[in-house]
């Protein structure tokens, strides 16, 4: 067991190299010890450097450490552990003990998994109920117990200690560890932890969710909760700048604008559809019964409306191809009074460009890829009629 996991700040150290071994594109940095934390129980190793060079892996085979850096070092092993993220990830896994072990002592749901994210923390709790209120509660008590600022010991107990304390616990290490605090937990860990409560600063229950198993709580304590609300803020404040309200307004803000949004679109559409009703009367009063036109502006649901339409109220027969990008829609229809079989001629134009769709003797239509060719086939069929 490393003895230097039992001192959260102990980032420093000097020790003999034993070898460089080299491998593909970096060297394995090889000491009998080392202040780096090693992966494991659900902490992440460290990060910092060896005589500046940035460690960037690290293992333990045999009780030695190897650190992986890109350059070859010999001698002794300046080594700097980065002291930021040793803290925070010490202060999430210490408050992790906290909160499951209060919970687990006080409300008997068991513990079944903690992690921790850039900006979020977490644990699933063997909760059968989780309301709002219970997670305030628990919060306080949390919170109750930073204050009273009590101590975490880490004890080395016999295997006999070990079962009294932890019956639960497989205890298949040949040099067990614990982490204590007070009469709410007592837990085989071999992580790192803050000596004593108040290092945890404070500690914020943010939500929960249903889970299959029980309930996630997720919380921010100590620098990742001033992180994570910083950046929260400053997203914020940007939205409410940006917007033009006071941040405590910000939802009003919003609420504002979609209505303005839904008022444009309304307006939109009530402007669209005089267009469409001045096309369709510029359509109907032409002279010639027969219209052949392509159509570039509109989109197919409303070309394919004002063509019903246009045949519904006018004496005419139209032969349509509307043109978006590279695709089009052809509408073949008449009036009562016009007689051509629209299907038959549709059928005709779909054959020669691939056009997919149908229809019956008053109104045919479908689409596919567009051609230039399309309108002068229109033409030549209108003609013929
Ligand atoms: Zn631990």
């Amino acid at each position: 067991m490393n003895k230097h996991y039992d001192h959260w700040l102990e980032c420093e150290g000097t020790f003999d190299i034993l070898a460089c071994i080299p491998e593909e594109d970096y060297f394995w940095i090889k000491t009998a010890d080392t202040v780096f934390y090693v992966e494991g129980g659900g902490m992440a190793k460290d990060t910092g450097t060896i005589n500046g060079i940035e460690v960037e892996d690290i293992v333990c085979k045999d009780g030695e450490y190897y650190h992986k850096v890109k350059e070859a070092l010999e001698g002794v092993a300046h080594m700097q552990v980065e002291v930021a993220q040793r803290i925070e990830k010490v202060q999430i896994h210490s408050a992790s003990h906290l909160i499951c072990g209060h919970i687990n002592h006080k409300y008997h749901a068991r513990t079944i998994a903690f992690f921790t994210h850039e900006d979020i923390s977490g644990c699933e709790m063997e909760f059968d109920q989780f309301d709002e209120s219970l997670m305030r509660q628990i919060e306080k008590e949390v919170n109750d117990y930073v204050m009273m600022d009590l101590p975490i010991d880490i004890v080395y107990p016999t295997k006999e200690e070990a079962q009294k304390h932890a019956p639960e616990e497989k205890l298949d290490h040949d040099e067990l560890r614990a982490a204590v605090i007070g009469d709410i937990d007592y837990n085989m860990c071999g992580c790192i932890h803050v000596p004593s409560l108040r290092y945890l600063q404070s500690i914020k229950l943010l939500s929960f969710e249903k889970t299959t198993r029980g309930y996630k709580i997720y919380f921010v304590c100590g620098e990742q909760l001033l992180r994570t609300y910083g950046h929260q803020l400053s997203v914020l404040d940007s939205c409410a700048r940006d917007l033009g309200t006071p941040q405590s307004e910000l939802l009003q803000g919003i609420m504002k604008l979609r209505a303005e949004i839904k008022q444009l679109k309304d307006s939109e559409a009530s402007w669209k559809q005089k267009v469409i009703d001045a096309k369709i009367q510029e359509y109907g009063s032409r002279e010639e019964t027969i219209l052949c036109e392509e159509i570039d502006d509109l989109d197919v649901k409303t070309f394919t409306s004002m063509c019903s339409a246009l045949v519904r109220t006018y004496e005419k027969g139209i032969l349509f191809v509307c043109h978006q990008e590279d695709r089009c829609h052809v509408v073949i229809a008449h009036s009562a009074k016009v007689d051509f079989k629209a299907n038959e001629l549709f059928k005709e134009v779909a054959a020669e460009f691939s056009l997919r769709g149908g229809g019956n003797p008053a109104m045919a239509q479908g689409g596919g890829e567009y051609s230039a060719e399309i309108l002068t086939k229109l033409k030549e069929l209108a003609k013929k009629l």
